[in-house]
């Protein structure tokens, strides 16, 4: 089951894309995630995709299409997997569409969350991420048990530098602008499933498992 995750910054992709990896025993591949790797580990990759990130902006398609059809050709992508936050511009779609093509494979849902702008800003402040294990929290709707610190794996949580208010706004700019074509573009493939994402996480869960099956 090959899925990809649409949806606003903040709509709850990540979180459902764990979900969903957990439940279906597939990867979840985080471009975000990945970069904020190669960021903390100062890669020559973090490097560049900072000065994008750090402005609310998107790291060039070219810095990111190989990396993920590199990603998805690994040996536990067999069953398939779950892109969370790729494909984010039309090129990267068509990029990906015609790299599974020449494996004769393809996208089978498009996961569209939906959560309109005004409760985007407020999800956002309140989200904390550990760098280490790549889990998400909210500090209001999923807070840890200890505060600050990682349920999963013990480390410190952080509010994310391009999480601040200023920074969200250009985000959702870029996302109206550039990403929220593939809606459409993913209809035009007759894959695209739509959830709300405004309701509880384990609602939106199981609207999800209704779509792809148990
Ligand atoms: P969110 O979870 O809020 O949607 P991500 O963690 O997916 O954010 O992405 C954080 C930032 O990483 C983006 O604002 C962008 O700068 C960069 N990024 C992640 N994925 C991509 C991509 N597919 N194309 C371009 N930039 C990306
Ligand atoms: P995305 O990956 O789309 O940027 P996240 O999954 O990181 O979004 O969620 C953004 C923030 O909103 C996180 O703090 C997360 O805990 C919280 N969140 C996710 N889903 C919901 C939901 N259904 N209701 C309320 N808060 C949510
Ligand atoms: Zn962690």
């Amino acid at each position: 089951m090959k899925i990809v995750m649409l949806g606003a910054p903040g709509a709850g992709k990540g979180t459902q894309a764990k979900m969903i990896a957990d439940k279906y025993q597939i990867p979840h591949i985080s471009t975000g995630d990945i970069f904020r790797a190669n960021i903390s580990n100062g890669t020559e990759l973090g490097k560049k995709a900072k000065t994008y990130m750090d402005q609310g902006l998107l790291v060039p398609d070219e810095l990111v299409v190989d990396l993920v059809v590199d990603r998805v050709q690994q040996d536990d992508c067999k069953k398939g997997y779950i892109l969370d936050g790729f494909p984010r511009t039309i090129p990267q779609a068509e990029a990906l569409t015609e790299a599974l093509k020449k494996l004769g494979e393809k996208v089978d849902f498009a996961i569209n969350v939906e959560v309109p702008d005004e409760n985007i800003v407020k999800r956002m402040s309140g989200r904390r991420a550990c760098v280490s294990c790549g889990s998400t929290y909210h500090i209001v709707y999923n807070p840890t048990k200890v505060e600050g610190v990682c349920d999963k794996c013990g480390n410190e949580l952080i509010l994310r530098e391009d999480d601040k208010p200023e920074t969200v706004k250009k985000r959702l700019d870029v996302y109206h602008e550039q990403t929220q074509p593939l809606i459409e573009y993913y209809t035009n493939e007759g894959v695209l499933v739509e959830v709300d994402g405004t309701k509880d996480m384990k609602d939106v869960f199981s609207a999800i498992v209704d779509i792809l099956g148990a």
